[in-house]
């Protein structure tokens, strides 16, 4: 049998784990899927003792992306070093850190037939899912915005991907009246029903992916669906970064329906038993 899990603290809600043994169940394939919470000091240690044990992959989640990638056990690839964080650690021969966020977010918007080469995208949120969000819009050549609350930060994360602007929030609808697509990437709309941009500012012509995928109808979704846009919710980039992770490790094509029916069949129960 082999062993996959999710380092990250807490972990006690992932969606992590239904989403993959459906994918084992349907693939019959002869895994598990675990989730660990280690001290955030011993991160090191675990890294080492999952490889020791033959643990055969591992995500990694809050707080531990970015010291993964710091990991002097871990070869990190191209992506998740200019991302600066590693999501995903493949145990196969030396251990290999790998960001899946980047990849998943294309993938949703692909899902959904939005074009991201030549698109004019605002991300708006420049903590760990902006910049993975970020690098993956740059990469599959989009033109990005960041706009962040703390605008030094959406400058850093600007200055570091190719062709970027940074900027406040502030110049969000400005930013929007000529954008084909929003993204989501703060954590503003999970515990109240707020939105990070003014409804006035959206528009028809636009996509607007959500990362919060708790709840999955954020204000800003709704919104952005009454303003004509296409909207996208968080369990998508969720969904794709788990595919991505699952395909990594495995070599074979990942069932993304059962892994989607698994994890919004989770976050459906979750909505009745709030956590
Ligand atoms: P993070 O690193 O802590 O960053 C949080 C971001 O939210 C920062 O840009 C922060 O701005 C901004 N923010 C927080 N409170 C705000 C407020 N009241 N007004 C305006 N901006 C505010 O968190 P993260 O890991 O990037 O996660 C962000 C969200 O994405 C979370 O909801 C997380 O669950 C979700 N996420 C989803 C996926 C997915 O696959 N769907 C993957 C990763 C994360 P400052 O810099 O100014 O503090």
């Amino acid at each position: 049998m082999q062993v996959y899990g999710l380092l990250g603290n807490p972990v006690s809600h992932s969606l992590s784990p239904p989403m993959h043994e459906a994918a084992y169940e349907t693939l019959d394939i002869d895994a598990r899927y675990v989730t660990f919470e280690p001290d955030p000091e011993a991160l090191e240690a675990a890294i080492g003792g999952a490889d020791a044990l033959g643990i055969a992959g591992l995500n990694v989640t809050v707080p531990f992306k970015e010291a993964a990638c710091e990991s002097s056990l871990v070869a990190v690839d191209d992506v998740a070093a200019r991302i600066g964080a590693v999501n995903t650690i493949d145990f196969a021969g030396t251990p290999t850190g790998h960001n899946t966020d980047a990849a998943g977010a294309l993938r949703a918007l692909d899902e959904h037939d939005i074009a991201v080469s030549g698109a004019r995208a605002v991300v708006v949120g420049a903590g760990g899912a902006g910049r993975a969000i970020a690098f993956g819009l740059a990469d599959g050549g989009a033109d990005v915005a960041v706009a962040n609350r703390t605008a030094s930060r959406a400058h850093d994360l600007a200055d570091d991907v190719p062709g970027a602007g940074g900027y406040g929030l502030e110049a969000v609808p400005t930013l929007l009246e000529g954008a084909d697509l929003l993204v989501n990437a703060t954590s503003v709309g999970m515990e109240e029903d707020v939105s990070p941009v003014a409804a006035e500012a959206l528009h028809g012509d636009l996509a607007v992916m959500d990362a919060v995928y708790r709840p999955l109808e954020t204000r800003l979704l709704r919104e952005a669906a009454a303003s004509g846009a296409t909207t996208i919710d968080g369990a998508w980039m969720l969904l794709y970064q788990g595919v991505e992770a699952f395909e990594l490790w495995t070599g074979r094509e990942a069932p993304v329906e059962a892994m989607n029916a698994a994890l919004r069949g989770r976050l459906r129960a979750d909505s009745t038993n709030p956590l």
